[in-house]
């Protein structure tokens, strides 16, 4: 690409999009090209160990599209790292990331730049509505902003996710933090600086299905609550505090009755204690495992993700 270096780079993690990345590059394309006031602007793909056509569908593309460069991880590492990748990868002053199903819609990145070039470094979209996706998802995802919010002590805006542009200084802010169970909007919060929202309809995905199943979802929302809140660890302290309330009192009343020789029979008030208790012990050394498990993790140290080549028009550089 010469020395030139973009203002805008366009990050997207694509996970089996094989009937997305088309439509989505050229309507990227035909948006940015349009934008005047833009010098000069770069695609980052990152190929999030796609098994499905992904990867062919995109080849073609490296020649019409002499600015996209296709970063290829070594396997799947998930939505949120193979962001990171191409955050990492990207060298415009101010990066837009967006995802691969064209429920972002390419439309909005004007005002994004517009924001940016008004002094704002962070431009996030904030989902007025969703089109195509299901009531179990709406309801949830709705639910888990606002716990989130009530949980945390970064200010992370609701119904908002990962569709945003993020000036050169937030990035190179991001790119010191570097914990493995990430949740980047909130770390994106986190950095501070100014941020502002922009209203969008959520647009149906183009074509494919959700990469997000219920059980990644969960890990998500656990990943955002432990990475952000210590109210979890200290709600297991309440619960061991009220409970040994109860337990200190039942035993006087046992004890004095015991004393006035008016002990009942006790095989169904022992079980009750003993399922009782072990059911809130459990839910604390289950609360303690969630945080010890991301410690463990963190302290391994190993690289977030690996990239097995990078692919231009230039041709492939090897990592
Ligand atoms: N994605 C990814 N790696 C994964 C799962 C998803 O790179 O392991 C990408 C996916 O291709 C898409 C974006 O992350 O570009 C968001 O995923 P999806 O649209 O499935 O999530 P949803 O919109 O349903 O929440
Ligand atoms: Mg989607």
């Amino acid at each position: 690409m010469g020395l030139v270096l973009p203002e805008i780079s366009i990050v997207v993690p694509v996970y089996n999009e094989e009937g997305n990345v088309e439509e989505l590059l050229e309507r990227l394309f035909s948006i940015m090209s349009g934008l005047t006031t833009v010098t000069a602007f770069e695609f980052v793909v990152v190929n999030d160990g796609s098994t499905d056509g992904t990867l062919e569908r995109m080849k073609p593309l490296l020649a019409r599209f002499p600015m996209l460069r296709i970063v290829n991880l070594s396997r799947n590492f998930g939505h949120q790292l193979a962001a990171t990748a191409g955050l990492d990868a990207a060298r415009g002053e101010a990066v837009i990331l967006m995802d691969g199903d064209l429920q972002d819609p390419p439309e909005l990145i004007a005002d994004f730049i517009a924001h940016w070039r008004a002094g704002y470094d962070v431009v996030y979209a904030m989902r007025r509505k969703r089109d195509g996706e299901s009531r179990f998802k709406l309801i949830t995802a709705s639910l888990f902003y606002r716990v989130i919010r009530r949980l945390t002590n970064v200010a992370i805006p609701v119904d908002t996710g990962d569709f945003r542009l993020m000036s050169r200084r937030v990035l190179v802010a991001l790119s010191h933090v570097r914990e493995r169970h990430r949740f980047l909007r909130g770390l994106v919060s986190w950095v501070g600086y100014r941020q502002i929202g922009v209203g969008y309809d959520r647009a149906e995905r183009f074509s494919g299905t959700t990469k997000y199943p219920l059980s990644k979802m969960i890990k998500f929302a656990l990943d955002g609550i432990t990475s952000f809140s210590e109210i979890p660890l200290r709600f297991a302290t309440y619960l061991g505090f009220v409970t040994s309330g109860f337990a200190f009192m039942y035993l006087l009343i046992v004890l004095i009755l015991n004393i006035l020789h008016l002990n009942l029979q006790g095989y169904t008030s022992t079980m009750a204690a003993i399922l009782f208790l072990g059911g809130v012990q459990l839910i604390g050394i289950g609360i303690l495992g969630e945080y010890i498990g991301r410690i463990y993790d963190e302290v391994k140290g190993r690289p977030l993700y690996l990239v097995a080549d990078v692919l231009s028009a230039d041709g492939v550089i090897a990592e």
